[in-house]
């Protein structure tokens, strides 16, 4: 086994970095961290790239664990459920749970990575900006940067080198070289932009700050989440080409038209739309994923950079900080074995990674076209009438993935049986009150067992 006061260097300073620093330092090892982006706190950052972030159960855990938690209050906004806007401008309120503590909590993507940041030198972590990983020497274990400020090449003792560059990793890339790496990359046809509701007078909110609001229009959608300072955070999500797509939406009478005519309610509080939009870059969606997640004991991929899921169950950063807690759980029942550690960390959280893969695809479909559907609605009634006769055995799958730290790979499994249940007793009634009971009872009591949530 090798000493603890062994350097880490961790590679991105994005959301899961400084936190996995911060866990790392806590255990007496030092970490430096790489950074290619120029240090946000000191330069703005471009328009259309902060989008918010829902955090959640796993989020929440990694935080508290980390002591960070109490801190991000001041700048959370918690929300109790899905504010749906139909095209008449009405709005239906779908709360997320029957137990009212059951929130999920928007943030700033940049406020958070701010914190996280300050949490990790504050702590003793060195971050280097504007530091991009080029590459590794694993001969002369060596890491190669390119200092972006001196427009030169660096290079640096590699140690264990722990990659958390995100979505487009490179050091994965680099990995994708070696012998049996496997790697899948699943791009939606949908692409996303970010539009902002500026606050009211007296910086309040113009929608209801308690929800995460959603315009559902089948083959697009627009959210938007809420901000302390009154604003609200939107994404647009349409196609990228054909009907309803970013490819027609080229000019202000085209985005103004398109707008009035699909999210009329909108138009009224987003005096600079036309300007945002042209402003803000489109951005892409992907599912990655790959095998294996290290090299040897030299090098590990951690949160996005091993597994990058599309955004419809909020649970990118959720999952990437609950990387970070399972690999502090292994290193503290293993040591720094880290090839043995990085082999148990894959073993224990691929299963779980790709589970909630695909589950964020289909949350998408359902959030794009399913929760304005009457039937769809029906069904959310039976779900919440055998989750309240049944609360252990019969929990919902946004429950389990959200307000509990169910495995993703249990949830995903439960979930499909909970729908056949659902489908069968759904069948032919249309009210609750004609649900057969004593067929639940044998079909919930007999395929679900209860659920530890402890
Ligand atoms: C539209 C959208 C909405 C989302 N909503 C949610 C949500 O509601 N809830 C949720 O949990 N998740 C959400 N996510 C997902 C979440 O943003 C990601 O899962 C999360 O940012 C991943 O964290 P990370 O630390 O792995 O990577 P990142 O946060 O992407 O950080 C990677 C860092 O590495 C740096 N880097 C990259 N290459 C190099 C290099 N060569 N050298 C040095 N540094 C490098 C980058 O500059 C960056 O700072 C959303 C994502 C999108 C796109």
């Amino acid at each position: 086994m090798k000493s603890k006061s062994q350097s880490i260097r961790l590679v991105g300073s994005g959301l899961s970095g400084p936190l996995l620093a911060i866990e790392l330092v806590k255990r007496g090892f030092e970490v430096e961290i790489f950074e290619r982006r120029p240090d946000m706190r000191r330069v703005g950052m471009s328009a259309g790239r902060s989008i918010n972030l829902a955090l959640s159960a796993r989020g929440i855990h990694a935080l508290t664990q980390a002591g960070l938690w109490n801190q991000m209050q001041r700048i959370i906004v918690p929300m109790k459920g899905r504010m749906i806007h139909s095209l008449a401008s009405g709005i239906t309120f779908q709360p997320y749970s029957r137990n009212v503590s059951d929130v999920i909590n928007s943030i700033s993507r940049a406020e958070l990575n701010i914190a996280l940041m300050n949490a990790a030198e504050a702590r003793g972590v060195k971050i280097n900006f504007q530091m991009r990983y080029t590459g590794m020497n694993l001969q002369a274990g060596k890491l190669q940067l390119y200092d972006e400020a001196a427009d030169k090449a660096d290079s640096v003792d590699a140690g264990v080198v722990i990659g958390c560059d995100g979505s487009a990793s490179a050091i994965r890339r680099d990995m994708l070289t070696h012998n049996r790496f496997n790697f899948s990359q699943q791009h939606l046809d949908y692409g996303y932009k970010e539009l902002t509701i500026p606050a009211g007078p007296g910086g309040k909110h113009l929608l209801d700050p308690q929800g995460l609001h959603i315009w559902p229009r089948g083959n697009h959608m627009l959210i938007a989440l809420p901000n302390t300072d009154g604003t609200f955070a939107c994404i647009l999500f349409l196609p990228f080409e054909g009907r309803d797509s970013f490819a027609q939406l080229l000019n202000a009478e085209e985005v103004g038209e398109f707008f009035r005519s699909r999210f009329p309610d909108v138009v009224p509080l987003m005096p600079e739309l036309v300007d945002n939009f042209h402003a803000n870059p489109v951005g892409s969606m992907v599912t990655i994923k790959c095998s294996p997640w290290h090299f040897e004991d030299k090098a590990l991929l951690l949160g996005d950079s091993a597994h990058a899921i599309v955004p419809f169950f909020g649970q990118g950063i959720n999952c990437g900080f609950e990387d970070c807690t399972v690999l502090m759980e292994l290193l503290d029942l293993h040591g720094p074995d880290w090839r043995l550690v990085f082999r148990e960390f894959e073993n224990a959280r691929r299963v779980n990674t790709d589970a909630i893969a695909d589950m964020a695809v289909e949350n998408f479909i359902e959030m794009r076209d399913r929760v304005g559907d009457a039937r769809f609605l029906f069904r959310k009634k039976v779900e919440l009438a055998l989750h309240e006769k049944y609360p252990k055995n019969f929990v919902p799958k946004y429950s389990m993935v959200t307000f509990l730290r169910v495995p993703y790979a249990t949830a995903m499994r439960r979930g499909q049986i909970q729908d056949r249940i659902l489908t069968d007793l759904c069948e032919d009634i249309d009210r609750v009150d004609d649900l057969d009971w004593s067929r639940a009872e044998v079909l919930v009591t007999g395929q679900l067992t209860p659920l530890d949530f402890s």
